[in-house]
């Protein structure tokens, strides 16, 4: 029997069936008002080669061949129909027009008998929305999108997945960090699954330019495609909706803070309607506990989209949202209520997040003090996030020496350490919940500088570092002792101010 190709799935295209599109196909960059996408082909690609490959997200799709030419855009499959979706967005905390899929062509959508999925090539060509850039993506940000969207659903954070990463054999000049030196990159791209890549920002543009019909109609059909039991007849069922986008979004950016993951460029185009991590781009994670942190040079003077800002910034976002529903409301005054539920459901996700993370059973008045208290303390001795709450997650006694390879500097206070240890321990009753803990604390995640390792060999053609933090970070919460040399350590001197390390562009 032949194996199970991309050409034998079940595609189907209800997005382009059931919105409004662009009447023309292809086309260089343009404004397209009125529509939700406009069909357009992937560019075809020198020499694609599969260098990296998902086989879980391929038993989902149930796919049992990765076929290069599919996979890069050289051939089109029967039953695809691709497409670049139009989207807008607040950039920065400022409205920037029509963006759209610049670089990302939608192959279309998959009825797997359970599930539909949306698979989309990121990296393969122009599109009306490629406003001045080339429509391609460098190699190094596709290895970044490929492991960590992989490593974030291991770790149990709703994301996008990748389900292939191919190079092109193209060369794609890039000036990585806007300083005047461009330089060619290997290509490559990366094939993307999600329920669907609808954003903040795909509704947003409609409102802005005052197209309501479009904007009822896309509203319309994301309701019923992706969140049944929902309805929009009325202001009472959009609110109902909304609330549930706030508790799926607030949870995912409950979950980044469990496991110290910066996503970098909050902007409203990257928001997914699903409250799944999307677009991954300058992202980071912590490896000192600091909430200041980010990974994004392009933010580094107001540091927006700081790791300890993040659920604010999303209650931002959000609120953009809302706007955005206004038009379709009776009373817009009601969207008051939507707003509220964003920050109880953060609350409740985040208190949630500590109980588990410090094993302490359930979540008692006091206890927020406690987390405060910790969270200072983290601040106070520059210390390993990842590793301190593993190692506490273990410890038998509520004494700092059992942290000690948490903390980069050896003089760590021993007495405010000792004394908050103390508290928790008196607070947990001797006995914290370390099953909770152990699957709260993840012990690998992709450090900034074991994702830039992966590139630095891959841009020589060796995919041994991708693979081996590919098949390490889908088990994130298991004992690996083979990987522990190497991997759960602290950042290494030559990581703390290299680019790719600690320093990263929106350039990719
Ligand atoms: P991002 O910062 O990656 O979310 O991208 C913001 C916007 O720029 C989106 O509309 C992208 O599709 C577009 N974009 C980013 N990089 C490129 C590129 N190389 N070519 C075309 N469009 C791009
Ligand atoms: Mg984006």
């Amino acid at each position: 029997m032949a194996h199970k190709s991309l050409s034998s799935l079940n595609w189907v295209s209800r997005f382009l069936d059931e919105t409004p599109g662009d009447g023309l196909a292809g086309g260089g960059p343009r404004q397209v008002p009125g529509a939700c996408w406009s069909r357009v082909k992937p560019e075809p690609m020198p020499n694609p080669v599969l260098r990296m490959w998902s086989e879980e997200m391929a038993s989902e799709l149930g796919l049992e061949v990765a076929e290069e030419g599919l996979l890069s855009g050289n051939r089109i499959a029967t039953g695809m129909d691709p497409y670049a979706q139009r989207y807008g967005g607040h950039q920065f905390g400022t409205w920037a027009g029509q963006l759209g899929d610049g670089r990302a062509i939608t192959l279309g959508e998959v009825d797997t008998g359970e599930k539909i999925l949306e698979l989309q090539l990121k990296g393969s060509g122009k599109t009306p929305y490629s406003r001045f850039a080339d429509g391609r993506a460098v190699l190094r940000s596709s290895i970044r999108e490929f492991l960590c969207s992989e490593a974030m659903h291991h770790l149990g954070v709703p994301t996008t997945r990748a389900l292939s990463l191919v190079t092109t054999g193209e060369d794609v000049v890039r000036d990585i960090m806007y300083d005047g030196s461009p330089a060619p990159e290997p290509g490559a791209i990366v094939c993307r699954v999600a329920e669907s890549f609808i954003r903040f920002g795909s509704f947003q543009i409609h409102t802005i330019s005052g197209d309501n019909q479009t904007l009822r109609i896309l509203v319309d059909n994301t309701v019923k495609q992706h969140f049944p039991g929902h309805s929009t007849d009325t202001d009472e069922g959009l609110i109902e909706w909304l609330k549930e986008v706030a508790d799926r979004t607030t949870l995912t950016i409950a979950h980044w803070m469990r496991v110290g993951f910066v996503h970098g460029v909050m902007n409203t185009d990257n928001m997914s309607i699903h409250g799944l991590t999307i677009d991954y781009g300058p992202y980071g994670w912590l490896e000192d506990f600091d909430p200041d942190w980010t990974p994004n040079t392009t933010d580094a003077g107001s540091k927006r989209y700081k790791f300890g800002q993040q659920a604010q910034v999303g209650a931002w976002n959000y609120a953009r949202l809302l706007d955005s529903i206004a038009p379709l409301m009776e009373d817009p005054e009601g969207l008051y209520q939507a707003l509220d539920s964003y920050y109880d459901a953060y609350q409740a996700h985040s208190s949630r997040m500590w109980v588990e993370k410090l094993g302490l059973g359930e979540f008692r008045s006091g206890d927020e003090v406690l987390v405060t208290e910790l969270e200072s303390m983290l601040q106070m001795s520059e210390t390993d996030m990842t590793i301190f709450f593993r190692l506490l997650s273990a410890i038998e006694e509520p004494n700092v020496n059992g942290l000690r390879f948490a903390f980069y500097d050896e003089e760590a206070p021993v007495d405010e350490w000792n004394a908050w240890l103390d508290k928790w321990w008196i607070r947990v009753g001797g006995s914290p919940d370390r099953k909770a803990m152990m699957g709260a604390n993840p012990k690998y995640v992709l450090r900034n500088w074991m994702a830039q390792l992966a590139i630095d060999a891959a841009e020589k053609e060796d995919y041994s570092v991708a693979s081996e933090l590919y098949e390490m970070l889908k088990r994130p919460y298991d004992d690996q002792p083979d990987c522990d040399e190497k991997w759960f350590n602290k950042r290494p001197e030559w990581a703390r101010n290299r680019v790719g390390c600690s320093m990263l562009s929106c350039s990719s």
